[in-house]
């Protein structure tokens, strides 16, 4: 792999140079006045990321996106509870795993891999549930393995239609900080993001927001938990504290991110996204190709699943991409693997970075003998991208 290259898997993204600096930074206390003075920026800057208004918390967790997911889960629900989940792609697949090893009792809507959340059929369950037994819906906002979005505001009416108290837990370790995030608007009690995605970084933070409502979930909530108890975390976080040696260079880096997010303007970070996603749409469709996702209301604007002319295989390409160019892809996953390959947008990208990855791509196809003609997704893209640049559209305001 070169180190020259950027990368185009959907996390660990790139890592902007001024966040690097932001993490290297020499040892603080993190019992003094110091740290406080960087933990809290971070947690601002973070709720204003996930859409929050003045009630809920924000945790940061060293750990990862998983650590998330068992964050949400065992400060909020007790053994043998029952929760709602839909199927379909590697990463919703992997939370309902986890639900099973805590012993909570999950009804699972199998969903085809390239659909996202059948919100119709989330509403469905609930209406059946007179009893209102389903403690938790577990909605993945952005399937990483299939590239899928599903709409989280679309969940949030369904579960309002049904008249159900359930709460809402949303992965969005593919989507946060890279397409808009509405805590408060869409009701989400708990919501999950990673380091490494949206927000640039390292890897070694889970992100959690939580809502009044989950935080009250706490005092009642029997699973198992110690490193993940929020109570202690939310108890030191209020004196500008942690439980535990916290990951200082992680923290001041997610400050940094915040910070760079918000200089842009979020609103312009998640237009800069739904732009690279295009330009590789169109390239997919130059090839020929078409992507996993089932219909545009599913496009994800951060990660796009390639699927594969028949009797080819997207591993090979991965795995080319990697020996000869130097250039990372992300592989098929699961019931997926080998059909598709996936080329991750997300975090430190812009029109001209993604070029060089599909025409990598392209070369690969070219390479291992795929129907695809060469300069096909290339020209497609450099047409969109010309008519629609960023910076020519900001020059212009
Ligand atoms: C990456 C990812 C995860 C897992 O996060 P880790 O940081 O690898 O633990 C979970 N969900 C989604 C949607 C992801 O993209």
């Amino acid at each position: 792999m070169s180190h020259q290259n950027p990368v185009f898997i959907p996390g660990p993204t790139n890592m902007p140079e001024a966040l690097r600096k932001a993490c290297d930074i020499p040892t603080v206390d993190h019992r003094s006045a110091a740290f406080g003075r960087m933990i809290r920026p971070a947690l601002a800057g973070v709720r204003k990321v996930l859409g929050m208004g003045a009630s809920g918390d924000v945790a940061l967790i060293p750990g990862t996106g998983t650590g998330g997911w068992e964050t949400a889960l065992t400060n909020t629900l007790s053994p043998g509870d029952k929760v709602l989940a839909a199927r379909f792609g590697m990463f919703s697949q992997r939370w309902i795993e986890m639900c099973r090893r805590f012993g909570l009792d999950v009804q699972v809507i199998e969903t085809p891999w390239g659909e996202g959340m059948p919100t119709a059929a989330v509403e469905a369950a609930l209406r059946a549930d007179t009893g209102h037994k389903i403690r938790a819906v577990l909605a993945t906002h952005n399937e990483t393995a299939t590239g899928v979005f599903s709409d989280i505001a679309g969940v949030r009416r369904a579960m309002d239609a049904a008249g159900h108290p359930a709460m809402l837990f949303v992965d969005g370790v593919s989507s946060i900080a890279s397409m808009p995030f509405e805590m408060d608007a869409w009701g989400v009690d708990v919501a999950v993001a990673g380091s490494q995605k949206g927000f640039m970084l390292p890897t070694g933070l889970a992100i959690v927001g939580i809502s009044d409502k989950a935080r009250g979930m706490m005092e009642h909530a029997t699973l198992p938990r110690s490193y993940f108890d929020l109570r202690d975390m939310l108890a030191s976080n209020a004196n500008g504290s942690f439980p535990y040696t916290p990951p200082v260079g992680l923290i001041a880096g997610l400050a940094a991110s915040v910070a760079m997010l918000e200089d842009e303007g979020l609103e312009a970070v998640y237009a800069r996204h739904a732009r690279i996603a295009e330009g590789v749409r169109r390239a997919i469709a130059g090839w020929g190709l078409r992507p996993c996702a089932a219909r545009p209301e599913f496009y994800s604007n951060t990660v796009t699943a390639i699927v594969v002319p028949a009797g080819c295989n997207g591993t090979d390409l991965v795995r080319l991409a990697a020996e000869k160019y130097g250039v990372a892809f992300g592989v098929g996953l699961g019931e997926v693997a080998g059909k598709v390959f996936r080329i991750g947008h997300l975090g430190m990208l812009s029109d001209v970075l993604m070029l060089s990855g599909i025409a990598t791509a392209e070369m690969c196809m070219a390479d291992l003998g795929w129907p695809v003609r060469l300069g096909s997704g290339v020209a497609a893209a450099q047409e969109f991208y010309r008519g629609n640049t960023g910076l020519a559209a900001r020059a212009a305001a």
